[in-house]
């Protein structure tokens, strides 16, 4: 039935597709403007770019609605001609390509002279320019020119966007709220910001400034302006001439990790891309000293001989593709890793960096108060000889003897008399999260003598005061103080020395989320127990495998971790003779 329904709906509309006929030209370019404008943050990425391109070392930006209602991008650039104007606006006309072996070598953001036509096609455009030659200004509506006229302005460019795809009302339903909209502003104003560290950019959303870099040309700097201390003290410096590459850049310490690769910015020639083969090597750089479900941070700069690179592969230059794959994944991998092994051995590391406040903090340590001092758990140890026995209760509890810890990350052992190997990590990540929705977290919630200050990133910053029930809930209470800093007066006790990571790491788990309220609160717990986990690699006194697995052998939903991982593998007599062909 169904079936038949939508084969006479085909052949129902078979008949619109009779006639060819050539698209008009304000058509064409809505259709273009689809490709080049998907939202706001693309707009501002255009106009940047022209910025950019213009050799501005000044841009300012100011988003009203999240950007939809209103973009205004201004530069101290090269300007317009007054006869070049209209030019701006016909679609394939750009001042940055002549030949086509100009392609091969492309060294501006721009080249394919699409944007301005494809956001005036949707929006209502008016820029204003001054080449030195006294300043004009243009306005364009839905792609046609109402006014072109002198205007005196002070040299350089700036372009105002209203209302976007006001004329393309079905474009316009797919925008999200402006919130969403204005985060993804953020983060394309964050990345040109950082990855252009020479220019100046201030960045206003609202009316209300949210950062504004110094365009001194120092890349640490641009992530202190933005990101505040709390993140940028945890930061190397990468630098490696490697071939024709060069790799350069700043990456996170193995203590600064995200959930997503949101912190991990690429610029291949000054031009920010997007390309999986660069995260993959970023990541595997970092192998053995993250979790799995932790990803490091890095602002990375590749430059390498233009003819092999093409980044002619989308409309919004955004994708690259590179002549030599694996070369670019080894010069990556390798300046990454050699930054890395520096601070693993810390007499090396330090003092080449002066300006990268050496911090104190060192992983979360083991003694969670409420695992040592507490003896609750049923499963008593009895410690035989160098083996840690733990008696059953006859309630199905399994009897675990434990013979030791592999590799300081897994802990060996029999279990109901097969072999058995914990990850240790996933059994205490269990076990806090169990703890913590048990007992409620906002209980176990300690007040500091002495309240910690924390700078936080401003789109982090605003989550502080709409979320703060959720926040109260997980035992964080904390104030704004001023611009950029929050004042922590109450914390979960779980995350001994990681509490900043934490709340840093809940507050971006949560930034794009919808307020619903039991996932939003469990994506908390998740985070707040896996901060507080001893990590793989941590060397565990007997003491404390002792408590870990009396404690874990009781808990609910032990097999697994919080985040639905195997926490145990299990093999028994009969499996293993038949591997050693017995
Ligand atoms: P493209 O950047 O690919 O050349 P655009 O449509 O973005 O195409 O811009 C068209 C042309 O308008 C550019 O080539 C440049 O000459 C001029 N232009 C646009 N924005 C600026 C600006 N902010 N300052 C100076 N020139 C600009
Ligand atoms: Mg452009």
């Amino acid at each position: 039935m169904t079936i038949f329904c939508a084969m006479t709906a085909q052949r129902g509309r078979k008949s619109k597709l009779s006639k060819i006929k050539l698209l008009d030209r304000h058509l064409i370019d809505k259709i273009a403007a689809g490709e080049v404008v998907e939202r706001p943050a693309s707009v501002v990425k255009e106009l940047l770019e022209n910025a950019i391109d213009a050799g501005s070392t000044y841009l300012e930006i100011e988003i009203r609605n999240g950007g939809i209602d209103y973009i205004q991008v201004s530069d101290n650039g090269a300007g317009i001609e007054e006869g070049d104007l209209v030019m701006a606006f016909a679609r394939h006309a750009t001042s940055k390509l002549e030949t086509e072996d100009d392609l091969l070598s492309i060294e501006s953001m721009g080249f394919r002279g699409e944007a301005l036509s494809s956001i005036a096609a949707v929006s209502q455009v008016e820029l204003h320019s001054n080449a030195g030659d006294g300043g004009h200004c243009i306005r364009v509506e839905g792609g046609q020119m109402v006014s072109c006229q002198a205007a005196p302005v002070p040299p350089g460019t700036t372009v105002i966007v209203r209302n976007l795809f006001y004329n393309t009302p079905a474009r316009r339903k797919f925008l999200k709220s402006s919130v969403t909209e204005g985060n993804h502003v953020y983060d394309t104003v964050v990345r040109l910001a950082l990855t252009h560290p020479e220019i100046s950019f201030c960045f206003r959303n609202e009316h209300r400034q949210v950062f504004m870099t110094s365009g001194n040309g120092d890349l640490w700097e641009v992530a202190l302006a933005i990101f505040g201390r709390d993140f940028s003290r945890r930061l190397l410096d990468v630098q490696l001439q490697y071939g024709d590459i060069m790799v350069s850049g700043l990456i996170g310490r193995p203590d600064l990790t995200r959930k997503n690769r949101k912190g991990q910015i690429f610029a291949v020639n000054s031009r920010v891309v997007r390309n999986p083969m660069l995260s993959a090597s970023l990541e595997d750089a970092y192998r053995g000293m993250l979790l799995s479900q932790e990803r490091p941070v890095g602002i990375i700069f590749l430059t390498i001989p233009p003819e092999q690179v093409d980044v002619n592969v989308h409309p919004q230059k955004t994708e690259v593709r590179f002549s030599d794959e694996k070369t670019v994944y080894m010069a990556l991998k390798t300046a990454v890793r050699q930054e890395l092994l520096k601070i693993a051995n810390p007499d090396t590391a330090g003092e080449r960096y002066p300006h990268h406040e050496q911090t104190s903090e060192v992983g979360t340590s083991f003694s969670s108060p409420h695992i040592t001092h507490s003896n609750d758990y049923r499963a008593q140890p009895v410690v035989s000889g160098d083996l840690l026995l733990f008696d059953a209760p006859d309630d199905g509890t399994p009897s675990i003897k434990v013979y030791g810890q592999w590799q300081d990350s897994y802990l060996i052992c029999e279990i109901d008399g097969d072999l058995g190997i914990i990850d240790q990590h996933a059994a205490h990540e269990r076990l806090l999260y169990n703890h913590l929705k048990e007992n409620s977290a906002e209980r176990l919630s300690q007040e500091l003598a002495v309240p910690v200050a924390v700078e936080l990133p401003p789109d982090l910053l605003m989550l502080v005061e709409s979320r703060r029930e959720s926040l109260a809930e997980l035992g964080y209470h904390l104030d704004k103080l001023g611009e950029r800093t929050v004042v922590v007066r109450s914390m979960p006790t779980i995350t001994v020395g990681g509490e900043v990571e934490a709340l840093i790491e809940i507050l971006d788990a949560w930034r794009d989320q919808l307020p619903a309220g039991e996932a939003v609160l469990d994506s908390g717990l998740k985070i707040l127990a896996c901060k507080g986990a001893v990590k793989a690699g941590q060397r565990l006194e007997e003491r404390e495998i002792t408590e870990l697995i009396g404690r874990w052998v009781v808990t609910e939903n032990r097999n697994f971790c919080p985040h639905g991982r195997p926490v145990c593998y299990t093999i028994n007599r009969t499996e293993m003779d038949r591997l050693l062909k017995r």
